[in-house]
């Protein structure tokens, strides 16, 4: 029987710009229309079985693919499940549908207020005796980062069984947790791929500097005697629009192509801006004859929320 998180790699396109395109379907993931959020809860998820809490505390907006699958986890296991939103980002969106479905309770704070407003919840929690299993927004922390870099050993895996080689991988970079779990894998099993994250929020300068602390922080606490230069943080964000969530020009229309082309979805907050991202990057490089892998790191329910909205237009 396969794994759960066994990596599902595709051909995408034999004449990519020149290159080939593979694409590797974490929206597969057989757990909540998956996603890199899946792949890092399922690692979490063992954590939350050991420690049985009563409650799990995350936070994310009514966007968030990692706030779906953390209520989906406490749905399917009967705990309880509280998600810390900002009022700012607070849309209707199927995501909010889902979390709701799952019975999550959703506490509205202002964005500047949030973590006053976790540890509240969390103080109010404990000294009702009730057990807490927090999880920081998109999952970003250590348990976050492995589950990247052990994606890496199953990519090492799975070049090794197919005879191929991957010259650039390329992905939405959010809170960093996916990039830095990547280029730590990179270095851990002496994959070669060039990394590039395509910032879908955050600016270079601080988007990188969380990169990097993530990195240090993860090779820190694992004792791991691993030098990773600030170089190989390669985080592109020319792509990020008005930042998180806001749309960019070009993406409506990529998303469209890759849909008729392809037939994947994706959606403007993540995978969208990515591929763009990657599209831009590749012609204005001019890379020829490599062999590219994209990262769909899920996101479908957002695709829809995306496709409602033009039929409203
Ligand atoms: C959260 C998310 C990302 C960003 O992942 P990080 O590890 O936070 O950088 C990318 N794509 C999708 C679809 C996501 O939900």
């Amino acid at each position: 029987m396969s794994d759960l998180l066994d990596l599902r790699i595709y051909k995408l396109d034999k004449e990519y710009h020149g290159n080939s395109l593979f694409i590797c379907r974490e929206d597969f993931i057989p757990f909540s229309f998956g996603g890199n959020k899946a792949r890092k809860c399922y690692y979490f998820l063992q954590e939350i079985l050991n420690e049985e809490p009563d409650y799990v505390v995350s936070y994310g907006s009514s966007s968030s693919n990692h706030c779906r699958i953390v209520a989906n986890i406490c749905a399917k296991y009967n705990i309880k499940c509280v998600i810390i939103s900002p009022k700012e980002k607070s849309k209707e969106t199927f995501n909010r549908d889902f979390m709701t479905l799952f019975g999550a309770k959703i506490i509205k704070s202002p964005v500047n207020e949030v973590s006053k407003t976790i540890d509240t919840v969390i103080n109010e929690l404990k000294s009702k005796g009730k057990k807490v299993y927090f999880i920081p927004g998109g999952g970003h922390n250590d348990i976050g980062t492995f589950s990247y870099v052990d994606f890496i050993r199953r990519l090492d895996e799975f070049k090794k069984k197919n005879k191929m080689t991957v010259d650039y991988i390329f992905f939405p970079s959010g809170t960093g947790t996916t990039h830095a779990g990547l280029i730590i894998g990179n270095s851990m099993y002496g994959n070669k791929s060039k990394v590039i994250g395509i910032s879908i929020a955050r600016k270079s300068d601080y988007g990188r500097r969380v990169i990097l602390e993530s990195i240090s922080e993860y090779l820190k606490n694992n004792k791991l005697n691993i030098k990773i230069e600030s170089k190989e943080c390669i985080f592109i964000d020319d792509h990020i629009g008005g930042g998180y969530g806001e749309p960019v020009k070009g993406v409506y229309d990529i998303i469209d192509d890759v849909m008729k082309k392809y037939g994947v979805p994706m959606d403007p907050t993540y995978t969208g801006k990515a591929f763009w991202g990657m599209e831009r990057y590749v012609t204005e490089n001019l890379i020829e004859g490599k062999n590219i892998l994209f990262i769909h790191t899920g996101g479908t329910p957002l695709f829809f929320d995306y496709l409602g909205k033009k039929r409203e237009v």
